[in-house]
């Protein structure tokens, strides 16, 4: 029944699991079978655990821990800490289970259980080794590797080697790691362990490719084939195969490597660990690349890049771990050094006993059991806190992902950018840009550097490490010249920004860096929410309230406002509402929350009043005293507002006239220095035109039908996904590739840009190489059905049934053309009628797709028809000719040999 439950149930039916365990729990306790009643206890603690209701589990599990003190066998107690100790562990509770496997070590040492203590050593390895922190993870596995050594237990010196190898290979010690992995392998084989055998053999065979070592990967090879046959498991063919294939492709044998693993790929249905996935599309892509066969190779590579990034998410969330288990560990060390004071002298003494009497040891293990017993409760009652707060570490570290990584991947983009055109401007001597250049670099650098003040100012703030620097001085003026120098970046939003005060002066003590701080962020956001043609009114008075007198300062506006579900968590940490469809500009969430601190640092208050649509009213109290030292002139260190603007005046000039005969390119993008480094980028190969945010670059889109489109993702009015969304599904843009720039390149980012149509991603920031390798593509791609159109001479292509919307496209109008097929005055503006869209649209689509203009495209339709009808009926070329909308024989003869290459007559039946 045990295992009827943990085999089948545990992990897919729990409900049914948690049924089943109930009642053998009452059965076994009415029966008084104590060592089950033990094991169904716990295995109800981890159905919850299963379930995530990890207080129930850890309740459940604690019932069986306290029955398994009662039996006379030390050694279940401690082996049920153990599988507790597993238990955190599997559900990456590292705190709790680093805990539990120390306290099941200590007492596994005891009860002489040396199995169970090397074991909760090696977990411990397994512990740091998941952390990151090799060093450690090598330390516990050399234990665990010396203690089974002393007491010869060969499966667990076979374990402690494997362990040792993986550690290795992890810290790039490549020879040691074989060392260990050789040994692990060999004792397994030892003790007829063939599946531990066999993933030795897969490491080690793992590791020679790596190292080029193939003779020695094929030796182990067979090795693993061998002993993996008497297994019947898919996963194992599988493996084989992406092995051959990647000695294969070691031994420069492309074309058999791509065999085995497209081989391997059938079977990803069966198996379809991310592992294999990860190997198996990177081989598939570098074998591609190396056969020139392009389209697969970016296609496997794309697949690679995805699985890639979801590794390099799972590692940032081990980063954050870590830093969270080593706070943890440290605040606890504490606590826990008296405890294990009082543990270590009492197993000592216990140790010392131990031959001398066994009662006596008896007694003292017992002492020992309950004082861990006692030392395990306190700990159970920190783990609910605990994982309380690693819940929130793990949400604000989300939040805090998305909306930083896009703060400062804008900027980056544009610095990185930019030093690399004013490397090639001065290679070049091309001198009279670099001062733009240098000047974006400069505002997106100190964008950054605020932004990093402002984290750290926060993080100062909430350790109490932050002091006021006061003055005493007059606070209007001040005041005032802060909020009018925000008056350019209001205008540039077209907000009109009133600054008005009652009182003329005001002598108070102020610290002039924390209220430019306080005033830029609460002006800026105010900017930021209102939409143009809005007003923003900053209102300065005294005011007293039981005789103690204030400072009162209040910013309106009459933007997008905040609704009343939103309004209590503003000031939380990277916090931000919702809005995304009418955020104008991105933000972290720090700004409120730094404002906050400051204002109470200031012993000052801050409440807010907003309706939604409506506009938003925040006001500020600060007491006002006068204890510090006059000044008489007022120190602004920080111009507040310059880093804020977006706009460059020396380059928003717009070129919409497109003569030209390079491709077009239309930019969206609303970050104008990002628009303007990919400007610089495209020069000379390529025509760009730029439009500011979604919606209008969808008119522009519409407009000129461009080549190419670049779309950013974060945007005002409407995002990157909507324009993919509304371009990919109108008739006239559904041909144009466009290729999405994103700073938050996330998984589920890149799927909802592909699943609205995108053709290709750009992550923020990225260098013109990459720029220009997605264009090339992109291009490249477009050619290969320009030739295959122009190369279809039977007109095969437009004859089958498609879902390419392109070719659909081309059948539409070969339909059109048919049914005014003998009328000669049919003609482009007749075409683009019919299709109810604009000549030049049609022209545009049509030179995108055929590589022809419309007009000679609808003659190349209709001489298609007439070579039909010359090789299939008895018509002269004249009557053909006519037929076909040609007026004049002889004018049809010269076309006909100009698209075919001989003339009509020779094609007569
Ligand atoms: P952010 O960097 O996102 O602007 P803040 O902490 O300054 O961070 O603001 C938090 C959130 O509060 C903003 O994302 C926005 O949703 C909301 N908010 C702040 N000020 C205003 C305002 N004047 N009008 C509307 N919403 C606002």
């Amino acid at each position: 029944m045990k295992s009827l439950i943990t085999d089948h149930y545990l992990y897919s039916k729990t409900d049914s699991a948690l049924i089943l365990a109930n009642s053998m729990l009452d059965y076994t306790h009415n029966k008084k079978y104590l060592k089950c009643e033990i094991d169904f206890q716990t295995i109800i603690g981890e159905i919850y655990f299963e379930q995530n209701k990890f207080e129930i589990g850890i309740e459940s599990y604690t019932k069986g821990l306290d029955l398994a003190k009662t039996v006379n066998d030390s050694t279940i107690y401690s082996k049920k800490l153990f599988e507790l100790g597993i238990l955190y562990y599997n559900h990456e509770d590292y705190v709790n289970a680093f805990k539990t496997l120390q306290k099941s070590r200590e007492v596994s040492r005891i009860a002489g259980d040396s199995l169970n203590e090397g074991w909760s050593i090696g977990y411990l390895g397994h512990l740091f080794r998941d952390l990151g922190d090799y060093k450690k993870a090598e330390k516990y596995h050399l234990e665990h590797l010396q203690l089974s050594t002393i007491y010869g237990i060969k499966r667990s010196i076979s374990g402690a080697n494997g362990n040792l190898g993986g550690v290795y290979d992890d810290m790039g010690n490549t020879l040691k790691s074989i060392k260990h992995w050789k040994e692990a392998i060999k004792l397994a084989k030892e003790l007829d362990l063939d599946a531990y055998a066999s993933i030795g053999t897969l490491n080690l065979i793992s590791i020679y490719i790596k190292e080029n070592q193939f003779s020695n990967a094929l030796k182990y090879l067979d090795e693993y084939i061998e002993v993996t046959k008497k297994f019947d498991d898919p996963s194992y063919s599988q493996n084989i195969k992406i092995f051959q294939c990647q000695i294969e492709y070691g031994m420069g044998n492309y074309v058999a490597a791509l065999q085995k693993c497209e081989s391997s790929l059938k079977m990803l249905e069966t198996s379809k660990t991310e592992y294999v996935q990860k190997k198996l599309y990177k081989s598939l892509y570098q074998i591609n690349k190396k056969l020139n066969r392009q389209n697969e190779a970016l296609d496997y590579f794309e697949k690679y890049q995805i699985l890639i990034d979801n590794e390099k998410e799972e590692k940032a969330r081990t980063e954050i771990q870590n830093i969270v288990f080593n706070n943890q560990i440290a605040a606890d060390s504490i606590d826990q050094a008296q405890e294990k004071g009082l543990l270590n002298a009492t197993f000592e003494a216990s140790l010392q006993k131990k031959n001398q009497e066994k009662n006596l040891f008896l007694i003292v293990g017992l002492m020992v059991l309950l004082l861990a017993i006692a030392y395990f409760q306190v700990s159970k009652k920190i783990a609910a806190t605990e994982r309380k707060r690693l819940k929130e570490v793990n949400q604000l570290k989300n939040s805090l992902f998305t909306n930083i990584t896009h703060e400062f991947r804008t900027p980056l983009t544009v610095i990185k950018g930019m030093t690399d055109t004013i490397k090639s401007n001065i290679k070049n001597k091309e001198l009279d840009t670099i001062d733009t250049s240098i000047e974006m670099i400069q505002r997106n650098n100190d964008g950054l550097l605020h932004l990093v003040n402002e984290m750290l100012d926060l993080a100062k703030l909430e350790n109490g490490n932050m002091e006021l620097q006061l003055v005493q001085a007059d606070v209007i003026p001040f005041l005032k010249y802060i909020s009018e120098s925000f008056n350019s970046l209001a205008e540039e939003n077209k907000i009109n920004l009133i600054v008005y005060s009652e009182i003329d002066t005001l002598i108070m003590d102020f610290d002039t860096d924390k209220l430019t701080s306080i005033i830029s962020n609460l002006l800026s956001n105010a900017i930021k929410f209102t939409p143009e043609l809005g007003k923003i009114i900053v209102h300065i008075n005294q005011i007293t309230t039981k005789e103690q007198p204030f400072l009162f300062i209040k910013i309106k506006d009459n933007g997008i406002g905040i609704s009343s579900k939103e309004l209590p968590n503003i000031y939380n940490r990277f916090y931000q509402t919702d809005a995304s469809a009418i955020r104008k500009n991105e933000g972290t969430g720090i700004g409120l929350a730094l404002t906050k601190e400051l204002i109470e640092l200031m012993k000052g208050t801050i409440t807010a009043k907003s309706t939604l649509n409506k506009g938003s009213e925040f006001s500020l109290m600060i007491p006002v005293t006068n204890r510090a030292t006059v000044s008489e002139d007022v120190q602004i260190n920080n111009e507040p507002a310059t880093y804020l603007s977006n706009t460059s005046t020396i380059h928003s000039e717009q070129s919409l006239e497109t003569n030209s005969e390079l491709p077009l390119v239309l930019i969206i993008e609303d970050n104008m220095d990002v628009a303007h480094y990919l400007k610089t980028c495209l020069t000379n190969k390529y025509e760009t035109i730029h439009a500011i945010n979604g919606e209008v670059g969808i008119e522009m889109a519409l407009e000129k039908i461009p080549d190419i489109i670049i779309s950013d993702v974060m945007m005002p009015e409407k995002d990157g996904f909507e324009v993919c969304k509304t371009l990919k599904t109108d008739e006239r843009t559904d041909h144009i590739p466009i290729i999405i720039l994103t700073a938050k390149a996330s998984i589920e980012d890149k799927l909802k840009g592909l699943s609205h149509g995108a053709d290709a991603y750009l992550a923020k920031p990225f260098i013109k190489e990459e720029l220009f390798t997605r264009l090339d593509q992109l291009v490249a791609l477009r050619k290969k059905l320009i030739t295959k159109i122009q190369n279809d001479e039977f007109g095969n292509l437009l004859k089958k049934r498609t879902k390419n919307p392109k070719l659909q496209f081309l059948q539409k109008i070969e339909k059109l053309i048919n049914e005014d097929m003998s009328n000669s005055s049919f003609g482009s503006a007749d075409l683009a009628k019919k299709l109810l869209i604009s000549e030049s649209q049609l022209y545009r689509k049509l030179k995108a797709i055929t590589g022809k203009s419309t007009a000679v495209f609808l003659r190349s339709i209709r001489l298609k028809l007439a070579k039909e009808l010359l090789a299939t009926t008895n018509k002269t070329v004249s009557e053909v000719a006519y037929e076909t909308g040609f007026n004049d024989p002889s004018w049809f003869s010269r076309a006909f040999k100009d698209e075919f290459g001989y003339s009509p007559s020779t094609t007569t039946k």
